[in-house]
């Protein structure tokens, strides 16, 4: 999971302005690493590692100079967190190109052996982005034109279509223009937007409609599936449907990664967060047990913790007040650390729980170090029952397509049942969401936006079905030695 926004202003303006606003309204989609390339006469650029606002100083902001300019937040998957690896990337020869993208390549490691070591390109860095900027520039350069047009980047986008299998939406500028384009799944999010200033039309393509809110931009509306955007010198934007694959995309965006307030393919991320919470309540109810207090896991479960129990007419309390000046205890090196990191994180206020059958609700349980260790301090802090609930189902399988859920025995859930699951948090009952009624609740708040219901969506972390059909069993070790490597 990472973000990004690339922008193309009038010509006497400066990107990076919104570009950096862009950047701090998507942090949350990565906190590791963040990076800005600009485009005035020649490509500019700064990447460091640490959040947007430790990055960028005044001084590289008066640097960035130029209409152009994409920017990055990284949250690594494949590599091992390098500098190296911080996007943007770019390219001053064969063709001045630069890009960032989100998702995960799945044939990485075999473009690397193959299409890249035949042809003696040595990649420096370890992410996967830099494999669909070759593949994209060689396309480019092949058509041997002075200045970059449509149908180059056309032929350049079938080219990775054909060679690149994963999930990316990818943004990108050169000297002539900007462009992005879809996965052919439209695995990972990608929206446009535009803003009319007295200078002239703003263009912004990002991967949250968020972005563009805070930005001051209008959405236009997301990329298809396997679609392409290109705005050249005339700055009329052209679209290009390349790759003819269903749409699939990312259910897990609606669970955790996109904020509330984001519209992901015309769908409100708020909405199907309220739909999953109602959802959950009446499996809740049809356990039979009662709960007096329903307590979100801060910050991702509030609002479908407001909804559960709005159904099951109990109160919604904050049990826990979270400290959000400490690092994500998910992406922390190893267990002791994000252990120790979970308590500093949450504090919990014993009113809330102090005599209570507490019904605690999260976004989903991955290792279990978080639901673990609210489950004790729910005991210490006097709660009578501890119920422990997930509006997403049970993480079952490795993600592939760009969210580090790394190898399967890393899952609390892998080779357990709900009784075994309970056990080992220390809880007295542990519940789901099913498959079906995550998907549907996603479909209903679909239902009233233009993308209507009937929607699939790729849930292989939940059901071990690839929508790209080319995960295979040396694949899955390839990557999973990468992470266990990294990790
Ligand atoms: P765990 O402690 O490993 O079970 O992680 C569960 C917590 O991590 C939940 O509170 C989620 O909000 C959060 N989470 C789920 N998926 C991710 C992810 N891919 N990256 C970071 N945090 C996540």
């Amino acid at each position: 999971m990472c973000g990004f926004i690339s922008i193309f202003g009038p010509d006497a303006t400066d990107a990076i302005h919104d570009v950096l606003s862009g950047l701090l309204a998507i942090q949350h989609r990565g906190q590791d690493a963040a990076g800005v390339v600009s485009f005035k006469d020649r490509f500019q650029a700064k990447k460091g590692l640490g959040l947007v606002r430790e990055v960028f100083e005044d001084k590289h902001i008066q640097r960035l100079k130029g209409p152009l300019a994409v920017g990055h937040v990284r949250y690594p998957t494949v590599g091992m967190g390098e500098d190296t690896d911080v996007q943007p990337f770019w390219l001053d020869y064969p063709v001045g190109v630069a890009m960032a993208h989100n998702g995960n390549v799945t044939n990485f490691h075999e473009l690397r052996r193959t299409y890249f070591n035949n042809r003696n390109i040595h990649l420096a860095s370890s992410c996967d982005l830099e494999a669909v900027l070759y593949v994209f520039a060689d396309a480019l350069m092949r058509r041997g034109r002075d200045s970059i047009e449509f149908e180059d980047v056309k032929a350049g986008v079938a080219e990775v279509f054909e060679r690149v299998k994963g999930a990316y939406s990818v943004v990108g500028i050169t000297a002539d223009g900007m462009y992005a384009f879809r996965d052919p799944f439209g695995i990972k999010p990608i929206i446009f937007g535009k803003k009319e200033t007295p200078e002239g039309v703003f263009y912004a393509v990002a991967s949250e409609s968020v972005v563009l809110d805070v930005a001051g931009y209008e959405v236009v509306r997301d990329l298809a599936a396997g679609e392409m955007l290109w705005i050249g010198r005339d700055r009329e934007p052209v679209f290009a449907q390349v790759g003819s694959q269903p749409h699939r995309p990312c259910i897990f965006e609606y669970i955790y990664f996109s904020r509330p307030d984001t519209f992901l393919d015309d769908t409100s991320v708020y909405e199907a967060r309220m739909e999953l919470g109602r959802r959950l309540a009446t499996t809740f109810r049809d356990t039979g047990f009662h709960a007096d207090v329903v307590i979100p896991v801060p910050e991702s479960a509030k609002t479908a913790a407001q909804t559960m129990a709005e159904e099951l007419g109990v109160p919604c309390r904050e049990g826990f007040v979270k400290n959000r000046y400490v690092g994500r205890t998910f992406i922390m090196p190893n267990n002791e650390a994000r252990r120790a990191s979970i308590r500093a994180k949450l504090n919990p206020i014993r009113a809330e729980f102090e005599g209570k059958d507490v019904l605690i609700l999260d976004d989903s349980i991955v290792r279990g170090n978080t639901s673990k260790q609210i489950v004790a301090i729910a005991r210490q802090m006097g709660a009578r029952k501890v119920y422990f609930a997930s509006y997403s189902p049970p993480l079952l399988y490795p993600c592939f397509y760009g969210i580090d859920m790394s190898t399967k025995r890393d899952f609390i859930a892998s080779g357990k049942d709900h009784t075994e699951i309970a056990k080992e948090l220390g809880a007295d009952h542990v519940l789901y969401q099913t498959v079906e009624e995550m998907i549907d609740a996603v479909r209903v708040a679909s239902g009233k936006g233009a993308a209507g219901a009937g929607r699939e969506f790729c849930a292989a972390c939940f059901e071990g079905k690839y929508p790209t059909g080319d995960i295979d069993e040396e694949m899955i070790s390839d990557i999973e030695e990468d992470r266990l490597a990294a990790s």
